[in-house]
């Protein structure tokens, strides 16, 4: 089989983290600061804040926005589960705008017409590894005076015009063991606004800045210098993985001769970092990735529900009507891209899909 993901853990990894074990100080310590510093650098932004999830991250990040109860948050339906449930977190009230075709995000029109006078932050998600189309979101969010947080979780490494996912708003990011880069579970936050910073600083630990002095209400969502150190490997390694990431989607659209199937597109001018290769068929989706299963290669489908469209949304009354996402969901088809995935793979993976 060749799965849909795997980590990549080396003896640089293993090796820092029985550093970390032998220092005593396992829980946040000197790594997570160090990983904050490397990993905001590596963004461009001039703040790290690490947690312990990507989830974490959004959370914080809302929280440190002040959001809240009243509050709307236009977000897209077309992502992992986390995306909404973190402004459901703050007791704000998410609110669904329809994504672009070529892309999978959040389509800067549909926001628009989603604004109201509720509507605080908006919350784009770089689905798959490619930027939403943020000089739009940020002219919005000037004109609307809102927030914006990316939920990067997908995107490490990813551009437009050079200017890194996680650097336009306030940036999200998760190392789960399947992301471009994982610290095995982590989250990170990136902002250039101070104030925000630190008070995402105080609501990862119980809303202190000095130890047990506590203004505000707060969480442990710390995360601990075990997870760092295996996060400031993996960060090196990130442009190499990212690289092969790349060049394995090239190689595989350059492979893919079959009319029925429409490959990933990259806009100009964006840097996609292939969280993952999603092809799209209009026609028995899911028979496709039964027969591409039955065969060993671990496609998968991200995300064969939409977030309105799961229990916990429709409970709370949710009914959006969301067409393109909702034809993409019924489309879309991940297939093995990661660094690990050989050449003969890709072949191979061509082959069957040509043969469909
Ligand atoms: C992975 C992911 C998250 C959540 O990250 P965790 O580290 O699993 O909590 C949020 N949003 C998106 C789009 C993701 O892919």
């Amino acid at each position: 089989m060749i799965p849909i993901a795997k980590p990549l853990i080396g003896e640089e990894e293993k090796k820092a983290v029985m550093d970390v074990l032998d220092s005593g100080v396992i829980a946040q310590g000197p790594k997570v600061k160090e990983f904050e510093k490397e990993f905001s650098g590596f963004v461009s932004a001039s703040h790290g804040i690490a947690v312990n999830s990507g989830t974490a991250a959004l959370h914080v990040a809302l929280l440190a926005h002040g959001l809240g109860v009243g509050d709307e948050v236009i977000t897209s339906s077309f992502s992992f589960i986390a995306t909404a449930n973190s402004i459901l977190f703050t007791g704000a009230r998410p609110v669904f705008a329809d994504v672009s075709e070529d892309t999978f995000n959040i389509d800067p029109d549909a926001i628009n017409e989603k604004i109201s006078a509720k509507t605080k932050a908006i919350l784009p998600v770089h689905l798959y590894g490619h930027l939403a189309d943020m000089n739009a979101i940020m002219e919005l969010a000037h004109d609307h005076n809102l927030a914006v947080i990316e939920d990067a979780c997908q995107a490490h490494g990813a551009k437009f015009e050079n200017k890194a996912a996680g650097s336009f708003g306030t940036g999200c990011f998760s190392f789960y063991p399947t992301k471009n880069m994982t610290s095995s579970e982590g989250g990170m936050i990136t902002t250039d606004d101070e104030k925000i910073a630190l008070k995402a600083r105080m609501i990862r630990e119980h809303g202190s800045r000095e130890r047990y002095v506590h203004e505000i209400l707060g969480f442990n969502l710390r995360m601990t210098d075990i997870a760092a150190a295996i996060g400031l490997c993996q960060l090196k390694k990130l442009p190499e993985f990212n690289q092969r990431r790349i060049e394995n989607a090239q190689y595989l659209t350059n492979a893919i001769n079959n009319d029925k199937i429409i490959t990933p597109i990259i806009r100009d001018n964006y840097k996609h970092v292939f969280h993952q290769y999603t092809i799209r068929v209009h026609e028995s989706r899911d028979k496709v990735v039964e027969i591409l299963n039955k065969k060993g290669i671990g496609a998968g489908i991200y995300y064969p529900l939409l977030i309105h469209q799961q229990k916990l949304y429709k409970d709370l009354g949710y009914d959006a009507l969301l067409p393109i996402s909702e034809k993409l969901t019924s489309e879309v088809i991940s297939l093995p891209i990661h660094p690990s995935v050989t050449r003969k793979d890709l072949d191979y993976v061509a082959s069957v899909l040509n043969d469909l």
